[in-house]
C-alpha cells in the first residue's frame, strides 16, 4: 500500500471511532487509528468521567490497547476530531498524548491529522514535540 493510501485507510478507521467516543460532558469526540510497525491498526477513542481526572484521550487508548497486547513500535497515528463528532478542523493531540508518543516513538514518527480520507495533513514528532524530554535524558 503506499503512503498516500495508508493514511486515508488510517484517516478512515479513526473517523469510525467517533461513534464510540464516550464525551457527555465536552461533547466534543475523538477517534484515532495507531499504525505499528507490523502494519496493523489500533483504534481508540476519547472516554471522559464525571471525576474529569480519569478521563483518556483517544491517542492514549490506542497506544494502550497497542502496547497492553505486546505492541511497542509504531510508525503513524490518525486522529480526528470535532463537536458532536462532526469535524471541523484539525484536531491536534494534546500535551500529555505527545508525551506518550514520545516514550514509544522515534522522531519521524507521523500524525496525521485529519479533516476526511482526502484532506489531511502529515507532521512528525519531532515538529510537534520539538526539544522533549525521554528516556535516555534521564541518563545524562
Ligand atoms: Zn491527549
Amino acid at each position: 500500500m503506499d503512503k498516500n493510501a495508508t493514511y486515508k485507510k488510517l484517516v478512515e478507521e479513526a473517523i469510525k471511532m467517533l461513534n464510540f467516543s464516550y464525551v457527555p460532558y465536552s461533547h466534543f469526540h475523538v477517534g484515532a487509528a495507531l499504525l505499528t510497525t507490523e502494519d496493523e491498526i489500533y483504534t481508540g477513542c476519547n472516554i471522559e468521567n464525571s471525576a474529569f481526572g480519569p478521563t483518556n484521550c483517544a491517542e492514549r487508548t490506542a497506544f494502550f490497547k497497542a502496547i497492553s497486547e505486546g505492541k511497542k513500535t509504531f510508525k503513524a497515528i490518525a486522529i480526528v476530531g470535532g463537536p458532536n463528532g462532526i469535524i471541523k478542523d484539525f484536531c491536534p493531540p494534546c500535551g500529555v498524548c505527545r508525551q506518550v508518543m514520545r516514550e514509544f516513538c522515534k522522531d519521524d514518527f507521523e500524525i496525521i491529522l485529519g479533516k476526511s480520507p482526502d484532506n489531511y495533513i502529515v507532521k512528525t514528532l519531532k515538529e510537534i514535540l520539538p526539544l522533549s524530554f525521554g528516556s535516555e535524558d534521564l541518563e545524562k
